[in-house]
């Protein structure tokens, strides 16, 4: 197939693909800038328009908009009360962000390991860390791939603990015929330009708890019992902080601009998943490349398509293929290093190497190949041709 670009041959593309992006058109453009020239900016109708529309899309009563995707965590972990000395399990095989928010509000994140062939939380791994302090599993849809929430739920029940889910990876999928979204007690979301739909930055916790998403709305609002708009409606001055809040809250201008995007939800969740059914077909005669599985039940909704290299049959580390795909002009990524291997974590949690086996032999192996809903049938050849052109010069 020739002369890889790494070695001085020609890559398959001139400019690189990029692992996501967002896609937004002149009917989003427009709805942005009406915004603009109107009276509200911020608190004002888009947000309670974009936290309707959001929730009807997720099947769920409440919707709660913040400014980001880790606002979203911070709001839950706040709102299921958790406090110093609690603990909350997490799977290592996630964005930072999932235990960081844990911390935010005092308590320990405990990272469980992960289930080999989906990379989702293992749910046996999860009750084995339950302890007289544990008060929440926060459960995350790695890819766009719901979790085993029949398994979690049973486990949560039986335990008592609250069941979160970091559905950042998932919108617009559903687990045995259920909207991601409406299955854990809270669920949150995020709207960076990579993600499903975007807002620039922005978050979003869809729950059916009336309690929960109030706790929220406050917590958003420096713990401000009521808004700006909602004192300007009443003519009143007062306002009384009941608990220490932030302010987390999403402009109009952007939720018009979310509202505008969730409208193509559903065709840009279905060109996902064309695409990585064109992945898998493409893969399933292509040696020591092995995509993530997908469970019976679920509809991924495919933010991440990741890949495992078969190492023993290739002379060259996952380093050395990432750099020979980056040099093909194919803009791979690595999801992720597990979190307890974070510095950070080491430091203050005193965590490290073997503590989830399974997520730190995945992170070896894994690359997160381009996945997003503009990319052409074109694109995902070049990402196959690639592919299959390292993997012929790698293989043993
Ligand atoms: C994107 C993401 C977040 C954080 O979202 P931001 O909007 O970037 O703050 C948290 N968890 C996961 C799994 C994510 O993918």
């Amino acid at each position: 197939m020739g002369k890889l670009a790494i070695h001085g041959g020609a890559p398959v593309r001139e400019h690189t693909l990029p692992y996501g992006r967002q896609w937004l058109d002149e009917e989003d453009i427009g709805a942005v800038v009406e915004v603009l020239r109107s009276a509200w900016l911020t608190t004002g109708p888009n947000v309670a328009e974009f936290e309707r529309l959001f929730a009807e899309k997720v099947g769920t009563n409440e919707a709660v908009a913040v400014s980001n995707g880790t606002a979203a965590l911070h709001a839950a972990v706040h709102a299921l009360g958790i406090s110093p000395g609690d603990e909350v399990i997490v799977p290592a095989m996630t964005f930072a962000a999932t235990a960081n928010a844990v911390i935010y509000e005092g308590g320990t994140p405990v990272f469980a390991d992960v289930d080999a062939d989906t990379l989702l939380l293992d749910a046996s791994a999860a009750e084995a860390l339950i302890t007289p302090r544990t008060k929440a599993i926060v459960a995350v849809d790695y890819t766009g791939q719901p979790c085993d929430y029949d398994a979690l739920r049973s486990i949560v029940s039986k335990h008592a603990l609250s069941l979160a889910a970091d559905a950042c990876h998932a919108l617009g999928g559903a687990y045995n015929g259920r909207p991601v979204g409406s299955i854990a007690d809270l669920s949150t979301f995020s709207f960076h330009p990579v993600k499903h739909v975007t807002t620039g930055e922005g978050g979003m916790i869809a729950t059916d708890d009336a309690d929960l998403a109030q706790r929220m709305r406050v917590f958003r609002n420096h713990g401000i019992t009521t808004d700006h708009r909602e004192r300007e409606k009443q003519g009143s001055w007062f306002y009384e902080m009941v608990r220490l809040g932030y302010n987390y809250r999403l402009t109009d201008i952007q939720c018009a601009l979310g509202i505008s995007q969730l409208r193509k939800l559903t065709t840009w969740v279905k060109r996902r998943q064309e695409i990585a059914q064109a992945y898998d077909t493409a893969f399933a005669d292509t040696p020591a490349v092995e995509p993530l599985r997908v469970r019976q039940g679920v509809s991924h909704a495919y933010h991440l398509y990741v890949v495992r290299f078969d190492l023993s049959q290739l002379q060259a580390s996952r380093a050395e293929l990432f750099a020979a795909l980056r040099a093909e002009g194919i803009g791979v990524n690595v999801h992720y290093i597990p979190v307890h291997l974070h510095p950070f974590y080491q430091e203050r949690f005193g965590t490290g190497p073997g503590l989830c086996p399974v997520a730190e032999q995945a992170y070896e192996e894994i690359v997160s190949l381009p996945m997003f809903p503009r990319m052409d049938d074109r694109d995902v050849e070049d990402v196959v041709t690639a592919v299959r052109k390292v993997l012929e010069v790698y293989r043993k």
